[in-house]
Parts: structure tokens; sequence; C-alpha cells
């Protein structure tokens, strides 16, 4: 065997890349081919728990490379504890020797050195006893260190690589989430960004919402045990002491754990909160199918995403109360004539769609002018909040209660018949004649006209027109009463 060129080649082919998989693939390659081993592994030091595990093997049995050795355990273990090769030329007689293959006669372990630290062992086995001589011993003992030292830099590399991948995942992110503004949108793009640049299983976002945490969106490969929207008490952990202090979360083992799990296949779990102003606005969850999968270094740039992600979703829900400031009224709290005209459309399409009808009341106050006359325009305001509260309180969570003007109130119901929507009407009308509203000494009430959709008009003006004008019949019949559709003078409710 000429030695400078083994030597020399083996150099070249593991110095030759900085890719981690194919640095060890071609250790392992020289090894098995140029020496004749049958079994030949890399195994690496775990720096946290000192023990060794299997990073790379040719003909080891099945299952075995699962095992991980404590340092002083086994030929490898030996020789990773004393920093020196170790040979057992007859596997049978060492006392020491732990079985990775049946096959196996003589080992050699050689530690894999950086500087003066043990980062891992190359182990050689042979199904031949005493198959290795001094010359090849010393051989490869000269190839550990060339393997050792390309181990080193595909390290390093990668470590550089994943930073440089995980800066421009957050100038990606930081990019992205100033042109998204929508709230919804913007937590779903977040979560893929960072699964995609962080490589971890699933992202999940939860937001604070009262005494709560809400699943808002999540992303990635895991089996969700809760669904989107889903909620927890802030008081529960882990949230409660995350939210208390404000800081990062590791939980390096939830396999024992099943109870704490979002996600069913979930092993490791990193919980960041997201800090806005000083304020918890919820939490970033980054999961993952393996144990112990979150480094010190990933916790530093996933908090740097977590900052922007804060700051974006605070700049989204200012724009969604901006938004929903334009669509109220200032003086009743309730919607103004604005969103009126934006429901409609909507809801209209929806019955077209769905089948299942809607209606529109417009409601008007009687002889307001004469109620601000005799009691003042604050009272005036005042009958108005009351008004627009008692309707917002009768009508159900879908229906949409609008100011349309002045004294007068535009109405949705959705899925609703016109028979339906009188009901309502009349109900409305009957509260208002009912209530004894502060400060003013006598009765107050409404006349109102219903139209529904398709009955009484299949648009935005027809239903609009029709129910003006079933009011108008309303208030020319007396007022304090209800009528619906165009055909308003043969159908009326109330007095
Ligand atoms: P009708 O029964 O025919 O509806 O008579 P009305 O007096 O209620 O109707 P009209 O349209 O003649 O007068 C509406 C009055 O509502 C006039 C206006 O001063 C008053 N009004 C409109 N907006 C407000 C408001 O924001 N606050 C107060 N206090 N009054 C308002
Ligand atoms: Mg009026
Ligand atoms: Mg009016």
């Amino acid at each position: 065997m000429n030695k400078i060129a083994v030597l020399y080649d083996a150099g070249q082919a593991v110095l030759s890349t900085f890719d981690l998989d194919e640095v060890l693939q071609r250790i392992l390659a020289i090894a098995h081919d140029y020496f004749h081993l049958r079994n030949v592994a890399i195994v690496l030091l775990d720096q946290q728990s000192q023990e060794l595990y299997v990073r790379s093997q040719i003909g080891w049995d099945e299952g075995q490379d699962k095992a991980r050795l404590s340092l002083g355990q086994g030929i490898a273990g030996t020789a990773a504890l004393k920093k020196q090769p170790v040979y057992a030329p007859d596997v049978t007689r060492d006392p020491r020797y732990f079985c990775s293959a049946k096959s196996t006669r003589s080992e050699l372990a050689i530690p894999l050195m950086v500087r003066d630290e043990v980062v891992g062992v190359l182990d050689c086995q042979s199904d031949r006893v005493d198959h290795f001589d001094p010359e090849t011993i010393d051989l490869l003992t000269l190839f550990s260190t060339q393997a050792s030292i390309a181990l080193q830099n595909a390290r390093l590399y990668s470590l550089e690589q994943q930073r440089a991948r995980q800066l421009q995942a957050i100038n990606a992110i930081a990019q992205q989430t100033t042109a998204v503004l929508d709230l919804e949108e913007l937590m779903r793009r977040v979560c893929q960004l960072i699964q995609d640049a962080f490589r971890v299983s699933h992202v999940s976002l939860f937001l604070r919402e009262d005494h709560d945490l809400v699943l808002r969106a999540h992303h990635g490969m895991l089996t969700p045990n809760i669904a989107e929207g889903g909620r927890f008490a802030a008081t529960q952990e882990p949230w409660a002491s995350i939210l208390a202090d404000s800081r990062t979360s590791m939980e390096r083992d939830l396999a024992s754990a099943p109870g704490k799990k979002f996600f069913a296949e979930s092993a490791s779990r990193m919980c960041i909160p997201l800090v806005s102003f000083g304020q918890t606005l919820g939490v970033l969850a980054l999961e993952s199918d393996k144990t112990d999968a979150f480094r010190d270094g990933d916790q530093q740039s996933l908090e740097s995403v977590a900052d922007i992600c804060a700051t974006a979703i605070q700049n989204a829900h200012y724009v969604d109360r901006v938004k929903q400031l334009a669509y109220l009224d200032g003086l009743t709290g309730i919607f103004n004539r604005r969103f009126f005209e934006l429901r409609i459309m909507e809801e209209i399409e929806r019955a077209r769609r769905g089948g299942l009808g809607m209606a529109v009341i417009m409601a008007d106050i009687d002889q307001f002018k004469r109620l601000n006359d005799e009691f003042g325009h604050v009272l005036g305001d005042e009958v108005l909040r009351q008004v627009s509260s008692m309707f917002h309180q009768q009508l159900r969570k879908i229906d949409v209660v609008c100011r349309y003007g002045g004294e007068e109130f535009g109405i949705l119901l959705t899925q609703v018949n016109w028979e339906q929507a009188l009901a309502v009407a009349e109900k409305l009308r009957k509260m208002v004649e009912g209530w004894q509203f502060p400060g003013v000494p006598r009765t107050v009430t409404i006349s109102a006209g219903a139209a529904a959709f398709p009955e009484h008009g299949k648009t935005r003006d027809e239903l609009v027109k029709a129910a003006d004008s079933a009011l108008y019949a309303a208030k020319q019949a007396g007022r304090n009463r209800v009528c619906v559709g165009p055909m308003a003078r043969t159908k009326m409710a109330g007095s």
C-alpha cells in the first residue's frame, strides 16, 4: 500500500467539500475501501450530554446505530475518554467491547480531535481477528486528523450557512410583513416564512385576547391537536411563565408530556413572547418532531424574528382599528351608513348564493324634531344612543344595525324571509314604545318599513326603495307602526 498516495487521496477527498454529510460519507468510503474494513462509523460527541452517538456508519447491524455510549463505554467510548487510539485485536476477549455488528472480530477506535478537544471517534471494525497492523493503525490515525479538520470545517461552514439563511429570512420577513397589513394574511405568511427559513416542523401564532391565548395561525407538517381559534387560559402553563417574565421558554422533551402538546408528533418546543412597546401581544411557538431540537443560536435569530412579527401585528391591529373607526358612528357607537352600503351588497350576494333569504328594515323615530324642540338636543342625542343600543341588543350577532342618517336606522337581517323580518321590526317597535327614556316624560315611538330578498327586490336599490316606501307608508298611516314591502298598505302590523 502506498501510504502517501492514500493519505493524499483521502485528504483531497474529505477537504474538497463543505457539506457535512458528504464529508462523512467520503471519510467512511475511504476507510471502507482503502483499509478493507467491514464496519466503519463516525460517532460524534454530544457536548451537552457528553454521550457518543452514531452520525454515519457502514455495515452496522440494524438498530445498533440508535445506541448512545457514555464516555469510557465500549472501545469507542474509551478512545474518546483517553483521547488516544484504542485497539482491541480480539473483541471476544476484551471486556470493554460493545457489540454493534455480530461479524466484528477486531476493533480500532481513533478519537477525532480539534485542538485538544474530542469531537468524535472514527470507529473501525474488521471481521478478521487482529486485522490492524501497526502500520495501518498509524495510517488511519493520520487519516483521522485530516478527517477531523474536514469535519470541523464542514460544521463551521454549515453554521455560517445557517446564520446566513436565518439573516436572509429575517430580512425577508421584515420586508414582507411591512407590506402586509391585513392581520389574518400577515399571520399566515409569518408562519410560512419562519417554517421555511428555520426548518422546524411547525410554527404557530397565539394571540392574546382578554384573558386567553388564541391560536390564530399555524403552518407545518405536524398534526394539530387543537383547531384554529382554539383558546387557552393565559394562567395555564406554558403561557403563564412566558407572559409573566416575557422570556423565551424552551421545552426540550415533550415526549413524556402528551397533555402539553398542541401537535401530535411534537417532541420539543420553543415559545417566544411577541412584545411590542412593552406589551405582550402573544406567543410565537416553534415545534420540532425531534427532542432537544433547538440551539441557542436559533433562539437569538428567532427572537429577532419575533420582534419584527410583534411590530407588524401591532401595526395590523392599528389598521384594523382605524378601519373599524371609519365604519362606526361617532354619536351612537353602532355602524354608520358607509358600513350599511358595504354590507348590504355582501348580504344580497350571500342570499343569492345560499338561497336563505335576507331583509332590510328602515326604522325612523317619530316626531323627533318635536322631541328635540321640547327637551333639547342633548336629550335628543341620548334618545338616539338608547334606541341604538336597544336595537343592537335585540338583534342577533349576525345582523347589522347601522345609523343610516339623522334619526333613521338601516338594519340588515341575514337568513330571514319577509314574515320573520316583519316580526323583528314589530318587536323593535314594541320595545321602543314600552321604554321609559330617562328625562322624557312621554312615549317615544318609531315607524319601520321592511323589505325582503327576493320577494321585494333583488338589488340594493330595489330593496332600499321598497323598505323606504314601506316606512313612508307607516308614517302616512299614523306612525308607530310597521309595514312591509312595496305592497305596504295591505300588510301592516302594530296599532
Ligand atoms: P317624522 O315622524 O316624520 O320622522 O318626523 P321627524 O321630526 O322625526 O322628522 P324630521 O325629518 O322632520 O326631523 C328629524 C329631526 O332629527 C331633525 C333633526 O334636528 C333631528 N336630528 C337629526 N340628527 C340628530 C342628532 O344627531 N341629534 C339630535 N338631537 N337630533 C338630530
Ligand atoms: Mg323621524
Ligand atoms: Mg327621518
